[in-house]
């Protein structure tokens, strides 16, 4: 089966690799919305799809930020074998982007240039004031509210909080990439949250392989499916020679 995804890897003009939690598990970052993960639990009678959302965080900024370092940060996380695969497979020319539902930002860490966040980077901040961009440390060192250094103006972390639209060009850069991709690689994700799941509407390519331990919205569609921790499967991939692009046209 792996032999299978190889051919495919080896064969794509246009890969594309759309990403979820399982991507990110290994490394020690919880999955949020597995049965025992972060949403499946209440704090002090609220859920975390409260206290993450647009109102709570500015109505009460230094609970959010309380809630926020300790449940959503993971500073000591390092890139798995999956980002690092990933980053080899950019470098050698048939990766065409990773699109990520992650925050962590751990395929960046990991060297990838093409990376589309769709719900953001806790290693962005900005103050709302100014709109400086504002080191991780600070947020994640400081107490309460942290501060510009510019100005003070109150920083918030640029993902994507509930009652937000994800960024619209990160969204079409991604639904972009997507649509122009001729193999496409769904891996950690049950694709069951937007913008994700109508995200993949936009592939028209001649194939997609699936690696997740859940079913997911894209099996049916699927060429080739893979119940397996995408670390292991990814581990296994041999990176092909890095091609020489042919020259394309200034848009590619
Ligand atoms: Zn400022």
């Amino acid at each position: 089966m792996i032999k299978r995804l190889q051919e495919m890897i080896d064969g794509a003009q246009r890969l594309v690799f759309f990403g979820g939690a399982g991507v990110s598990t290994e490394c020690g970052i919880p999955d949020f919305r597995s049965d025992t993960g972060l949403y499946a639990r209440e704090y002090d009678g609220m859920s975390a799809e409260m206290l993450l959302s647009t109102s709570f965080f500015h109505m009460h900024p230094d609970r959010f930020y309380a809630f926020y370092r300790k449940y959503m940060l993971f500073p000591d996380a390092v890139p798995g074998i999956a980002h690092r695969q990933l980053a080899a497979l950019e470098k050698a020319g048939v990766l065409r982007a990773v699109i990520t539902q992650n925050i962590d930002g751990l395929d960046r860490m990991a060297g990838t240039r093409a990376v589309y966040a769709l719900h953001g980077d806790v290693h962005e901040n900005r103050c709302m004031d100014c709109g400086a961009l504002v080191p991780f440390r600070s947020v994640l060192e400081g107490k309460g509210v942290p501060r510009c250094p510019r100005c003070q103006g109150p920083v918030r972390p640029m993902i994507t909080l509930y009652g937000e639209m994800p960024d619209p060009q990160v969204m079409a850069g991604a639904c972009r990439e997507l649509s122009r991709a001729d193999t496409l690689i769904v891996a950690g994700t049950s694709l069951q949250v937007e913008p994700a799941a109508s995200c993949l509407s936009y592939f028209r390519g001649s194939s997609l392989a699936v690696i997740s331990l859940e079913k997911t919205a894209a099996d049916e569609r699927a060429d080739l499916v893979l119940h397996m921790p995408v670390g292991e499967v990814l581990e296994k991939i041999k990176i092909p020679p890095a091609r020489t692009r042919k020259k394309g046209a200034w848009w590619e």
